[in-house]
C-alpha cells in the first residue's frame, strides 16, 4: 500500500469522514518532515509509510476526544506530535504546540506557514515556565513521549481548566507507571485516571491514552522548578 492508501484507510478507524484537504495537508507535512529530517534530528522515522503509521495514525487516536471550539495544548510537541496532525484533522479546535527546543518550534512555524494552518500556534518555552502565565487556560492538554507520568502531569495539569482533561499517550504496558502516579494525579486535581486502549491501524501496535479529567484546581505551588519536579516527583 502507498502512504496515501495507508493514511486514508487508517484514519477511518478514528474519524468517520476525513476531508481530501486534510489528507493532502498531512502528506505535505510528511514531505516537509522527511526533508528537514535530513539536516536536523526530528524523527527516527525515514519512510513515508512509517510516518503515516507511527506518527499520523497513532496521533489520530486522539481526534475523537477533541470537540469543536476547544483549546488544546501539546506539551513537548517535538516535531509536532500529536498536536500538528490533530490540528489538521480538527480544524475547528485551537492548538498551542509547546516545546523547549527552539529549532523544533522554528520548523513547526515553517510547516504552519507552508500549509496555511490558522488554528496552530507553535510556542518556544519550557512547560513549567509557560504554566506560570497560563494556569487553567486550556480545555485539553495532550502529550506523547515526553516524560514519566509523575513528571509529565506536573508539567501539564496546571494548565488545564477544571472540567477539562489531559490525555497522555503511552505504551500498552504503562500500568505500573499509572499506578505510581496516582498520588500525583490526586494532588494536581485529577484523581481518577482512565485507560483508553487502541490499536494503531496497519502496524498493529497496542497503545493507551491515559485520560485524566480535571475535577479540582491545581494548588498554586505546582508546577515547581524543573529540577525539583525531576528529583522529587510527586
Ligand atoms: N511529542 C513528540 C513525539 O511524540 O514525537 C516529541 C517527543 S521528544 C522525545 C520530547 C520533546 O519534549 C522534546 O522535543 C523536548 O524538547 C520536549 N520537552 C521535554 N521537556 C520539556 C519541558 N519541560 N517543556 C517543554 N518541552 C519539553
Amino acid at each position: 500500500m502507498t502512504a496515501y492508501e495507508l493514511l486514508v484507510s487508517g484514519l477511518q478507524q478514528f474519524i468517520p469522514e476525513v476531508s481530501p484537504q486534510a489528507v493532502d495537508k498531512l502528506l505535505r507535512f510528511s514531505d516537509l518532515l522527511l526533508e528537514k529530517n535530513k539536516v536536523m534530528n526530528l524523527t527516527a522515522v525515514t519512510d513515508p509509510c512509517e510516518v503515516v503509521t507511527r506518527h499520523f495514525l497513532d496521533c489520530a487516536s486522539l481526534a475523537p476526544y477533541i470537540k469543536e471550539g476547544q483549546t488544546v495544548l501539546d506539551v513537548g510537541t517535538g516535531a509536532g506530535f500529536p498536536g500538528l496532525p490533530l490540528a489538521i484533522l480538527c480544524p475547528n479546535a485551537q492548538f498551542t504546540l509547546l516545546d523547549a527546543q527552539r529549532k523544533r518550534i522554528d520548523f513547526l512555524s515553517e510547516v504552519v506557514d507552508a500549509l496555511g494552518l490558522d488554528n496552530v500556534m507553535p510556542v518556544h518555552a519550557r512547560a513549567e515556565e509557560f504554566a506560570l502565565l497560563h494556569r487553567a487556560s486550556f480545555d485539553l492538554a495532550v502529550s506523547r513521549a515526553v516524560a514519566d507520568l509523575r513528571v509529565l502531569c506536573e508539567l501539564a495539569l496546571p494548565m488545564v481548566k477544571v472540567g477539562g482533561a489531559f490525555y497522555a499517550m503511552k505504551a500498552a504496558d504503562c500500568m505500573d507507571e499509572v499506578g505510581s502516579a496516582s498520588h500525583a494525579f490526586a494532588v494536581l486535581g485529577a484523581p481518577a485516571s482512565e485507560l483508553l486502549h487502541y490499536t494503531v491501524p496497519h502496524n498493529g501496535v497496542e497503545r493507551v491514552l491515559v485520560r485524566l479529567k480535571k475535577t479540582d484546581a491545581t494548588p498554586d505551588k505546582y508546577p515547581r522548578r524543573f529540577k525539583k519536579i525531576q528529583t522529587d516527583p510527586l
